[in-house]
């Protein structure tokens, strides 16, 4: 069953898409057995991490909003999708009922089932959405200067074109449900921030992709296409929460649970609710 959270008058359904394994030493590379002595929670007993593809609905009032669509119905090396409209279904969530798509970024594990081939042509999976993610990411991802290696799924771009409609930092996409600029993984990635009353909840993306990473600040995960600046991103999302009791949750956590960061005995955490 689909995780659900409450935050004030908001309400989350997490849902996994699919997922992928790695090791953790090649996810992080250059890390090592001793350092991650301290770590292994995070690990499983193969020391491999694995990556649930995230997607959330958020339900503010009459307006439903799906962040991230996974990767999609096809194989793609290790990774494996094409589950979220069943899991959207067995939710009670379909396909129409989706006011807003906001993509976090546009890398194939978070666009992949924004469009889906229907009689051989691509086509919106959620016909009555307005797409949205940041302009800098569609400057990046529909230019031709890509980095070497980048997949992009311009398929996909090109069957949501005519719904889109640019979403940046502060953007509205319902009431309570505001983009959160957080660059770094790609250039105009964004998460979300829920508020409703007092209560306050992040949804990142790739902004952070591993827990351990509150842990240890300075680690970068495969996929970051400026480190740098993914880590300043980072620390200053940790500094807006920690200790404030805001919820924390990313695309790619274990279990797509929320949790909260925490600060003791000089150390910084991520605690699952
Ligand atoms: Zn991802």
């Amino acid at each position: 069953m689909p995780n659900t959270f409450t935050i004030g008058d908001l309400e989350v359904i997490a849902v996994s898409d699919g997922g992928v394994t790695f090791p953790a030493m090649a996810y992080f590379a250059g890390t090592t057995e001793e350092e991650w002595a301290a770590h292994a929670r995070w690990a499983d007993h193969d020391g491999k991490l694995t990556f649930p593809f995230g997607c959330f609905v958020v339900r503010s009032g009459d307006k439903r909003v799906l962040i991230d669509t996974g990767l999609g119905p096809i194989t793609f090396g290790e990774y494996r999708g094409g589950a979220l409209l069943g899991q959207l279904a067995e939710a009670g969530v379909q396909p129409a009922d989706i006011d807003v798509v906001f993509l976090t970024h546009l890398h194939a594990d978070h666009c992949g089932s924004a469009a889906i081939k229907v009689d051989g042509e691509m086509r919106p999976t959620f016909p009555n959405a307005t797409y949205r993610w940041t302009s800098k990411e569609q400057e990046f991802w529909t230019g031709d200067d890509l980095p070497a290696g980048s997949f992009a799924r311009k398929d996909i771009f090109a069957a949501v074109a005519p719904h889109f409609e640019a979403a940046d930092g502060g953007a509205s996409l319902a009431p309570g449900v505001d983009v959160y600029s957080m660059p770094g993984h790609t250039p105009g990635h964004a998460g979300v921030v829920l508020s409703s009353g007092d209560a306050r909840a992040f949804i990142l993306g790739d902004g952070i992709s591993c827990p351990v990473q509150l842990e240890e600040p300075e680690w970068s995960g495969l996929g970051d296409v400026d480190p740098k600046l993914a880590r300043r991103s980072q620390e200053a999302l940790t500094r807006e929460v920690e200790g404030t009791g805001a919820l924390v949750g990313t695309s790619h956590f274990p279990g797509l649970t929320f949790g909260r960061v925490m600060t003791g005995e000089g150390r910084r955490y991520w605690q699952p609710v």
